[in-house]
């Protein structure tokens, strides 16, 4: 359940998208299948939030660390805020 901003209750359908279509494959080969399941920082998207079921889930968290691994995506990006050096 979700409230958008004039307080309506809707209810979104996720479906896990790997479950819905058999042929879509996970492979840590394909970095921009991957990408779509990361965030701008990097970090992977919560299953809460995309939708997967826990199997697919743990199958794609797999292939996106293998494809960290290989350089295919990154673990991190380079920009940090200037805020953030000063601090150490
Ligand atoms: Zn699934």
């Amino acid at each position: 359940m979700v409230f958008d901003r004039n307080r309506r209750i809707f209810i979104k359908h996720k479906i896990c998208r790997f479950c819905a279509d058999p042929s879509l494959r996970i492979d840590y080969k394909e970095p921009n299948m991957l990408a779509g399941f990361t965030s701008e920082r990097g970090k992977m998207i919560p299953r809460r939030i995309s939708g997967n079921c826990a199997r697919h889930q743990r199958i794609l968290a797999l292939a996106i660390k293998r494809a960290r691994n290989i350089a295919l995506l990154p673990f991190t990006t380079a920009k940090i805020k200037m805020k953030e050096y000063r601090e150490f």
